[in-house]
């Protein structure tokens, strides 16, 4: 690949989280990003190039990032004139790698919600697990909602080394996602006694019986690549949403459902039988430690 791949960023249906993500990255990183590619187009990020500029060229693109749903629908969204389904189906061809930037980007996300929106797909609805791109790469989902800013990079600095990235089976780069939120999460004596959180933002509990955690189950480095290379969501005591799992956004994100009293859902590999076997046993130690306060100042 040249010293200087080039990326064209395009926003369909979108609030512009993941934008904001990229541009909450480590300030020098971002900088490096600067220095090594040549962001071609970005909505918000170039001027000297407008979509008019990128759609009528017939250059090549290394990186062909997406940002939000794609719909045909005109009366949703156009952009120069058409629809971005329309755009990106004529930009793969000329990119060597398509990128969804996103929740939305991958699978739709919460656009796709509303029934009256029955067109509104994610990327790969629309190019194919097995793009069209002039690579041949499977389409890269990174999903998040926003998508953490150093996955963003990693995966470009990845394919601009390497070509290629290793991915899940639900197009997700392996390296970012085959760990769970919960990993990491410094909460975890916690969970394993059920030391349950009073409430949002504390630094004591865990946040997965009451408060609707979904740490055990979401494939993501939130705990091991932290955000602002500082916290996460569980880190400051709000939970884990699940954010970058097919089924996101769900109804009641903020609360546990539970079957007389067990988790509907307990962590991923265990069984439910299990699990409430461990739960019985943890809940019969009082450990003082886990009950007071990390940090007690009338003490
Ligand atoms: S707060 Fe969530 S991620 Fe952290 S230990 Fe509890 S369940 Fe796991
Ligand atoms: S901790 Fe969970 S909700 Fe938060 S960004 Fe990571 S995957 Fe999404």
């Amino acid at each position: 690949m040249r010293n200087k791949p080039k990326v064209v960023w395009i926003q369909a249906l979108t609030c512009n989280g993941n934008t904001q993500s990229l541009l909450s990255s480590n300030a020098s990183r971002f900088e490096q990003f600067l220095n090594q590619f040549e962001l071609v187009y970005h909505p918000s990020l170039t001027h000297h190039t407008t979509l008019n500029d990128v759609l009528q060229s017939n250059a090549s693109y290394d990186f062909l990032l997406i940002e939000g749903a794609l719909t045909s629908n005109t009366q949703f969204l156009t952009l120069s004139d058409q629809s971005s389904t329309a755009i990106v189906e004529k930009l793969i061809k000329r990119s060597h790698y398509v990128i969804a930037v996103g929740s939305c980007a991958s699978y739709g996300g919460v656009h796709a919600k509303f029934e009256h929106n029955d067109d509104v797909v994610g990327v790969q609805s629309v190019v194919g697990k097995k793009s069209a791109c002039k690579s041949g790469h499977d389409t890269i989902n990174l999903t998040g909602c926003p998508v953490h800013p150093e996955w963003i990079l990693q995966t470009l600095y990845t394919l601009k080394a390497k070509g290629n990235i290793a991915l899940d089976d639900e197009q997700r780069p392996i390296e970012l996602y085959s760990h769970l939120a919960h990993h990491g999460c410094t909460r975890n004596e916690y969970f394993e006694w059920k030391v349950e959180s009073k409430s949002f933002g504390l630094k004591e509990g865990c946040l997965f019986y009451e408060q609707g955690c979904r740490g055990p189950m979401t494939h993501s480095s939130c705990n091991k690549i932290l955000w602002n290379d500082t916290s996460s969501k569980t880190r400051v005591g709000m939970p884990c949403i699940g954010c970058t799992e097919t089924d996101f956004p769900r109804e009641n994100m903020l609360e546990t459902k539970k079957n007389i009293g067990i988790p509907a859902e307990v962590p991923l590999g265990i069984s439910k039988r299990a699990y409430l076997s461990l739960t019985g046993i943890a809940k019969t130690f009082k450990i003082e430690r886990l009950i007071g306060k990390l940090i007690d100042e009338n003490r």
